[in-house]
Order: structure tokens, then C-alpha cells, then sequence
């Protein structure tokens, strides 16, 4: 029988509804599960007697008839959402002890619609990452595992420990930030369902800022009709957030019809890279088939700038980060360092900072401080910014020439090993995201969905893109991949 925390958001809900289970259980269940899941390292802070009080209130509301859309179903807060009287750390020393007086207006959100927040899930140090390595709270271990070898494997980066709690069954959903890729690639590193929605859809407010004009909320879930109810309940207007924008919601779980005919979907050819694994490009062939047995016409296309988009991302998320980053100074937020008798603020914040960033964060720093500096401004911020528009326009051209979405792979890899030496270089490891970050640049919403496995039995992803604030076309493609590929594998409990 399925255990009650192994079941989705939908089953879940279906299942309180109809009375054969009850929030209380349904939260222990969960609790139980990550207290046997100590060894992935995914939750950095517990919120239980919190969660099982929310859970008593929510088994009222059901018995009264009165409950809101995700009631007590319980779900994991990537902590780099600010949660009210709760440790909002970012995976960093220099936050340490934080604990914000305020709810960001997502989990907010997540839970006036009557979610129970489980605890704070771990991640790369201010979302810097894509192995979960850079957390100051230690690297998160995906639950899978080749078939043939018992190596520690990443489970991406950098909502990791969102991506692995939820492959594990220790919260029927979580939320991630993508600003990059943060949510895709570790969703197809751990076989589960990623959603970044269009730019603007949710709201950044109370959610500690990496790359302002990148940085997108979204949910990470089982299903992806478990990923639509997540989003309907997320996204929406807020005042709060100058950049969140005023259009209407739609119920994106009515708008899985399975009906994708008329649709058209392009192939980028730039996507097909050398060094591609030949599983990958043969999954991504597969996936393409199953689209068009599904009725939907598919197209060849081209996106000429995509190869200029890791670097104009690597040049404008250090740029603005090391702009929200400044204000982690000693003075306002989470940790200060020792001071010496003597010692000026100038010291204060140069201790402060040196011991309270880690290595992947000062290099961004010193990147995003030097693309920014009064000589190198023209040459780099300015001149990625000027190709940022022309990765936007490319897509803006093939999606006034009729095609709807765009199929590619979701990583050029399956997850690899945990302190895998290739990826010493950091060069190596923002090679990750080569098929995430056109995304963010654009601005589009963007799905990844587990589609097959490797010949080690690692999932493997397959990303569609969609059409700005289309994320109800996009999730309907995304419903009838997944019900094409019936990817249903789970990795086995070691842990
Ligand atoms: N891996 C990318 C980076 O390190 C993306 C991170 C993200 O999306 N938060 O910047």
C-alpha cells in the first residue's frame, strides 16, 4: 500500500477530501520520513509542532466543509524564502541566526491556501550552484543512485535539497527559485516535475534576492498536475513587488485537457551539442515522437544566439548579485564577526564578509564588482545586457512564426558524483545550466518533466518552453509528455 507521504499533492487532496485520510496523519507521515532521511541532508530547519497544529486546524476546515485548495497538504520552503519567526538562512554563515520578522508573499500564499509548511529545505549559498555544494549547511545527496555503483550523487543545484526531499517522499511538494535553472536541473536530476514560471508571475517579495531580474518562485512537485495546482495557488499580482505584474490567474489544473492538437513545437537545432550524450539526444528524439503521435505538429527551428547565453548570464547574475549582496555587512542581518580591540567598521565589515561568504559567493562577487566597475562597464555588464536582448529576440521571432513551445533537454547530463573532480573547475560546473539560462534571459516559463532514464537508471528530464504568461499551454504539453513517457520509477530507500 502507498504510504501516506509518498502520495502527491492531488492524491493527497483527493484523499482528505474523501475522508480516508487526515492532515494529522498525513504530516506525521512526512515527519517520520525525514527524520529516516537525516542522511540526504535536504531539511536544514524543522518546523514540526507548528506543521501538526496547522494540521489539527486543517482536518476542522475539511470536516466543516471549508477548505481551501492545498489544506492540509504538507510541502517543504527552499530556505531562501523569508518565513515569518523561522531561520531563513540562504545556505549561508553570513545569515546565520536570521530570523525574519516578515512571510515572503509566496509561502504566504502557500499558506493562506492552507498548505502545512513541513520546515526550510537545504540549498546552494544564496542559490549559487548546481550541485548543492555551496551550502554553508553541507551538501544535500540525491536519493537515486546508478545501478551498478554506490556513489554519493549531487541532486543539483541549487534548490537540491527541494528536489531531493520531494524525490524522497518526504514532503509531498516543495518550492524552488530558478534563476538559471535552480529548479529544472534539479528536478531532472531527481526524476520530479520543475516549473519556472514567465517573469512576473509570482511575486519576489520576501524572497532573499540573488539576481533580481532573473530570479523566478516556482513549485517542485511529483506530478505535473501536482506542479499546476502548486502554481495556481503561488503566482498572482503583489504590490509589494514593482516587477510582479496585474493579469489574471487562470486555474492552470483545469487547463490540463490532454488535447494538444493544433499545437506546434519547435526543435532548436542549437540544442544539439557535440559533446550531448547519445542517451540524451535519443530521449530528446523520443520525446519529440511522442508530442507528434499526441497530434502535435513539430518544427525545426533556430535560436542563432543561444550560444552567447552562459556567458551574458555569467556576467549579468554576478553583476546584480553582488549588488543585493551588499547589504550583508555585520550591521543588519544574521551573523557579524569577531572584532579585535581597535577595530574599525571598515574591519567590521571585511571580517564579517571574509568569514561569512563562501568561495563560490566571493567569486561572484568579484565578477559581478568588475563587470560593474566604471572602466569595464561598456565592455561587459553593458555589452551582455545589449545580447540578453537579442537571446529574447530569438525567441520572440519563432513564437510569432506559429510555433506555441520548445522541446529540449533539461541538462546535458544525468546527476553526477558528489565532489566530482571535473567539476573542480567552476567553468565546468556552469556548464550545467547551458540549457536553463536562455530562459531566464527571455524572461519564459519554462518546465522540466522526467522522461526516461539513463542506462545507470538516473532520471533524465526533457524541458518545454512556453510562451510568455502561457503557462497554461505549457503545463498541458508538459501533462501529456508525462502520460506519453509514464516515467514511474522511484529510487530505492538506501538512505
Ligand atoms: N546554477 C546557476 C547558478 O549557479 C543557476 C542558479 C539558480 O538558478 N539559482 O547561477
Amino acid at each position: 500500500m502507498t504510504k501516506l507521504n509518498e502520495l502527491g499533492l492531488a492524491a493527497a487532496r483527493d484523499a482528505l477530501l474523501a475522508r480516508e485520510a487526515n492532515a494529522y496523519e498525513l504530516t506525521e507521515a512526512c515527519l517520520l520520513a525525514i527524520e529516516s532521511a537525516s542522511k540526504l541532508n535536504a531539511f536544514v530547519h524543522l518546523t514540526p509542532e507548528t506543521a501538526l497544529d496547522r494540521a489539527t486546524t486543517a482536518d476542522q476546515q475539511l470536516a466543516s466543509g471549508d477548505a481551501p485548495a492545498l489544506c492540509g497538504l504538507p510541502i517543504g520552503i527552499k530556505d531562501l524564502f523569508c518565513t515569518k519567526d523561522v531561520p531563513t538562512q540562504a545556505g549561508s554563515r553570513i545569515l546565520e541566526g536570521f530570523t525574519p520578522p516578515y512571510e515572503s508573499t509566496v509561502s504566504q500564499k502557500l499558506l493562506d491556501a492552507g498548505a502545512i509548511m513541513l520546515g526550510k529545505l537545504n540549498m546552494d549559498e544564496f542559490a549559487m550552484g548546481s550541485s548543492n555544494e555551496t551550502s554553508f549547511f553541507g551538501e544535500v545527496v540525491n536519493p537515486w543512485r546508478r545501478k551498478n555503483d554506490g556513489c554519493r550523487l549531487t541532486p543539483g543545484g541549487s534548490s537540491g535539497g527541494s528536489a531531493a526531499a520531494v524525490a524522497a517522499d518526504l514532503c509531498l511538494a516543495a518550492t524552488g527559485t530558478d534563476t538559471g535553472g535552480s529548479i529544472r536541473q534539479p528536478a531532472s536530476f531527481c526524476g520530479i516535475t520543475g516549473i519556472k514560471p514567465t517573469y512576473g508571475r509570482c511575486s519576489r517579495w520576501g524572497i532573499v534576492a540573488f539576481a533580481s531580474s532573473l530570479d523566478q518562485a516556482g513549485p517542485m512537485t511529483k506530478t505535473v498536475r501536482d506542479a499546476a495546482i502548486m502554481l495556481t495557488a503561488m503566482c498572482g499580482h503583489d504590490a509589494k513587488d514593482s516587477t510582479s505584474v496585474d493579469i489574471p490567474v487562470p486555474n492552470f489544473e483545469a487547463a490540463l485537457s490532454g488535447d494538444i492538437r493544433r499545437k506546434t513545437i519547435g526543435i532548436p537545432k542549437e540544442y544539439l551539442l557535440d559533446q550531448l550524450p547519445n542517451e540524451i539526444a535519443t530521449l530528446w528524439t523520443a520525446g519529440r515522437d511522442m508530442l507528434a503521435t499526441a497530434g502535435a505538429k513539430i518544427v525545426d527551428i533556430s535560436l542563432p544566439h543561444t550560444e552567447f547565453a552562459l556567458p551574458t548570464y555569467y556576467v549579468i547574475a554576478p553583476a546584480e548579485a553582488s549588488s543585493n549582496l551588499a547589504r550583508y555587512d555585520g550591521v543588519r542581518f544574521g551573523r557579524r564577526a569577531q572584532l579585535a580591540p581597535g577595530d574599525s567598521i571598515v574591519d567590521m565589515y571585511e571580517k564579517t564578509r571574509a568569514e561569512g561568504f563562501g568561495a563560490e559567493v566571493k567569486r561572484r562577487l568579484m565578477v559581478g564588482t568588475y563587470v560593474l566597475s566604471a572602466g569595464f562597464y561598456d565592455a561587459h555588464y553593458n555589452r551582455a545586457r545589449k545580447v540578453r536582448s537579442l537571446i529574447k529576440k530569438d525567441f520572440e521571432d519563432v513564437f510569432s512564426q506559429g510555433i506555441d513551445a520548445i522541446l529540449t533537454p533539461s541538462t546535458p547530463s544525468a546527476a553526477f558524483e558528489l565532489g566530482d573532480s571535473a567539476k573542480t573547475d567552476p567553468v565546468q560546473m556552469y556548464l550545467n545550466d547551458i540549457f536553463t539560462v536562455t530562459v531566464n534571459l527571455a524572461g519564459l516559463p519554462a518546465i522540466s518533466v522526467p522522461t526516461g532514464t539513463n542506462s545507470e537508471g538516473l532520471p533524465l528530464g526533457l524541458q518545454l518552453i512556453g510562451q510568455p504568461w502561457q503557462e497554461d499551454e505549457l503545463l498541458n504539453l508538459a501533462f501529456v509528455l508525462e502520460q506519453s513517457a509514464g516515467f514511474q520509477d522511484k529510487p530505492k530507500c538506501w538512505w
